[in-house]
């Protein structure tokens, strides 16, 4: 060796060196010098430079042999922060999460990292008190702060001159005088804990022996799989709460997972009467602030049960004892920006590698859970029954074929009829369509014109409350025209198909008496508003329910028994190799929302095709039916959870550009008897916002590692440069 290259020992042993990972797009981590006095461990939360910013980072290992030619040019951490560091089993998990979907490791840490960006210290609130005399020269204004503040005990400032309708010169000019003084307030008091014993319901035979495997599972405290696979209205979430009492007891946190945070509001009350205190929120709507705060506590231990979105999954829990998964087989948990991962099966990681129990609940479980519970890798806890001996809903198809709707209308007389008698027992009924919107396509009636968006390759829909034709895609809208563009013709313009808000207008022109309400994700302005709307219809304040797949999901109301899905066959016919279980689940779920509380539900398929085997399935009530019959067809075509699957989305601003790199990328798939390379197809959502798109899918053998051989296959293969870019979706859910 050349020892003249050679650090003197001295500065080998004085500079010490850590890799660090930041939350960016990369994957590999940056060694920095730790600064002398400073204390530095694997998994510190710390700030370092990067570039000419200052980031949040994550010491990710000790360093003990730096290459002694960087020292001097290693930057220094900044400064440690005050908080917990990141738990062995969560880093694990970023790095796990990372290589099984090819997403930047930095892109993953930063999902665990969103504690609000330096947000600085808590600002102090300032509080008043009443101390001295009062001035001589008493003001109305004066004498009604006084009043306020007379208990002498501290009061926050603005709220005591909101109390008082003064403005804060007179708290001021009080203060001046010595009649009062300003004081810190002491910060606000930790909320109350959920307790484990607050009211605890009481069960059924059927459900008592669920009951058992929960609180058995929730204190094993080691890793294990439970499906809760029980009927709408079992009881699955009363179940589910005994472990996560007995986890509660044990002095550990739960983690629960929602689809859409933005309907638990029920979820969080019945949470309360069952544990006297609502759970933390984790969702994308929180305040900096909130987030800041929920974070620490989070971090701290100080949370003993969360409920959120996907997201929620990768914050860092000081002591995670179990996780819940409701509605498992809910599709909301694949997130497709950003970093492609499927939250529910990162939940099963995450618990894998932390050691703890997971219990997955579902109506329809997913077809890769059911077929992990006839092969026993999870364990089946079932609740084949309702709660209370009510009966499941009946379902009955209309067969569209032969009771057709009036021309441009699309209830059918038959369901008609049916809403008619629901209201006249003063029952609510439900619509489901899952179209947003008033109406899918706008034509002129004169020359054939078709509103499509500019630049993606989608009609355009006519949402009437907005008064605009908007993409679903881009979100690019335009105001609905008088004239058609094309041909010039005047009130030419004819809507084609129905969407929520049209056959809003059809249900008030069959029962003008009736109160209608539509619900419809781009109608909500805020959780809050949603939240009210869906307690006015469970108060019974709507007659007439019309939703989206919104209101599919985990709803309670009372007096709902009619449930008619107006178009059954909407998702069996896009081609996409999930649609038969999607459409199975879905209906299901919405059906489900039916005879509740009375027993009495009755579902209406409207439907072109009563012979589909799934719809064959739901009229008989026949999950095994359904079951068998796919997994049947997945096992014969190597499809999930038989097989592999992995898409690659090439897209560019032009098309030849974005084809010609996907034949090239094909070219240079490796070779292996176990994966087929099928493609490049142009995607059926060929053109998003003017980036034109080609799809690759990659099958292979269930027992291949995918995730390696599409590793090796991209980094050997064409780079992507300038305006192409290429998206890795492992395990993909949509197939657009
Ligand atoms: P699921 O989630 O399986 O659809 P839920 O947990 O929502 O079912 O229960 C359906 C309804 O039955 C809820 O109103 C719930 O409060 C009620 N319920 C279920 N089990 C019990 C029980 N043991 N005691 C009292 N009410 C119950
Ligand atoms: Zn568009």
């Amino acid at each position: 060796m050349d020892h003249t290259t050679r650090p003197s020992p001295a500065s080998a042993s004085t500079t010490r060196v850590v890799d660090v990972l930041v939350p960016v797009a990369l994957n590999q981590t940056y060694s920095y010098r730790v600064p002398r006095g400073m204390e530095l461990a694997p998994g510190d939360v710390i700030s370092v430079p990067l570039g000419p910013r200052e980031v949040v980072a994550v010491v990710w290992a000790e360093n003990a042999r730096p290459d002694p030619r960087l020292h001097n040019r290693l930057k220094d951490v900044s400064e440690k922060l005050d908080v917990p560091p990141l738990r062995a089993e969560l880093r694990q998990l970023v790095d796990w999460v990372s290589t099984y979907t090819l997403s930047a490791r930095g892109m993953v840490l930063r999902m665990t990292l969103r504690m609000g960006e330096n947000l600085g210290p808590e600002r102090t609130r300032l509080g008043v008190r009443l101390i001295g005399e009062p001035p001589r020269r008493l003001t109305p204004a004066r004498r009604r702060l006084i009043e306020v503040l007379s208990d002498g005990l501290l009061h926050g400032k603005s709220e005591a001159a909101r109390e008082a309708g003064v403005s804060s010169g007179v708290i001021d000019g009080l203060v001046d005088e010595g009649t009062l003084t300003v004081e810190a307030m002491p910060p606000p008091a930790a909320p109350p804990s959920p307790d484990p014993s607050y009211a605890q319901p009481d069960f059924s035979r059927e459900q008592r022996s669920a009951v058992d495997v929960m609180r058995t599972l929730a204190a094993s405290g080691s890793f294990h799989v439970a499906l809760l696979d029980g009927v709408t209205g079992s009881g699955k979430t009363e179940v589910y709460f005994e472990a996560i009492a007995e986890n509660i007891r044990r002095g550990k946190q739960t983690l629960i997972l929602m689809p859409e945070i933005a309907l638990t509001g029920q979820f969080l009350d019945r949470f309360a009467q069952r544990f006297g205190v609502r759970p933390l929120e984790w969702h994308s709507e929180l305040t900096p602030r909130t987030r800041a705060r929920s974070w620490a506590a989070i971090s701290e231990g100080k949370a003993p049960v969360v409920v959120g979105a996907r997201s929620a999954l990768f914050l860092p829990y000081a002591d995670l004892g179990l996780i819940i998964v409701d509605e498992e087989h809910d599709q909301a948990y694949k997130q497709d920006d950003g970093a492609h991962y499927h939250a529910r099966d990162m939940a099963v990681v995450r618990a894998h590698i932390a050691k703890i129990p997971i219990v997955l609940a579902s109506a329809t479980p997913s077809v890769e859970s059911e077929v992990n519970a006839r092969k026993g890798r999870y364990q089946r806890v079932a609740l084949p029954s309702r709660f209370g001996g009510q009966h499941m809903p009946h379902i009955e198809a209309i067969d569209m074929r032969r009771a057709p709707p009036p021309r441009g209308r699309f209830i059918s007389p038959v369901l008609a009829e049916q809403i008619r008698h629901a209201i006249e027992r003063r029952e609510q009924a439900l619509l489901f369509l899952n179209r947003r919107g008033y109406a899918p396509l706008t034509l002129c009636r004169a020359c054939g014109h078709r509103f499509a968006c500019t630049i993606c390759d989608a009609w355009l829909v006519d949402h009437r409350f907005r008064q605009r034709l908007v993409c679903h895609h881009c979100g690019f809208s335009m105001p609905r025209p008088n004239i058609c563009p094309h041909c010039a013709a005047e009130e030419s313009l004819v809507a084609v198909g129905p969407g929520v808000e049209r056959l809003q207008e059809e249900a008030a022109s069959i029962f003008p008496e009736s109160r209608t309400m539509v619900l419809s994700s781009d109608l909500i302005t805020s959780i809050e508003t949603m939240r009210s709307e869906l307690n006015e219809i469970a108060e019974g304040r709507v007659d007439i329910i019309i939703g989206t797949q919104l209101v599919a999901k985990g709803h309670n109301f009372p007096r709902l028994n009619l449930v008619g899905v107006i178009d059954a066959d909407l998702g069996l016919s896009n081609g996409d190799p999930r649609a038969a279980e999607r459409t199975f689940q879905l209906l299901n779920q919405v059906v489900g929302r039916a005879g509740r509380e009375q027993g009495r539900g009755v579902g209406y398929l409207q439907t072109h095709q009563p012979e589909h085997p799934v719809i064959k399935a739901l009229i008989a009530s026949d999950r095994e039916a359904f079951y068998a019959s796919e997994i049947e067809i997945r096992e014969r075509t190597g499809y999930p959870p038989f097989g592999r699957l992995a898409s690659l989305i090439v897209s560019a601003g032009d098309r030849p550009t974005a084809e010609g790199f996907a034949r090239k990328l094909v070219a240079v798939a490796p070779l292996d008897e176990r994966i087929q390379v099928l493609g490049p197809a142009e995607a059926p959502l060929a053109v998003i916002k003017g980036r034109y798109r080609f799809r690759l899918l990659v099958k292979s053998l269930r027992n291949v590692d995918l995730s390696q051989y599409l590793r090796e296959w991209l980094e050997a293969g064409p780079k992507t440069k300038g305006n192409l870019k290429l998206e890795v979706d492992v395990d993909p859910q949509s197939f657009l």
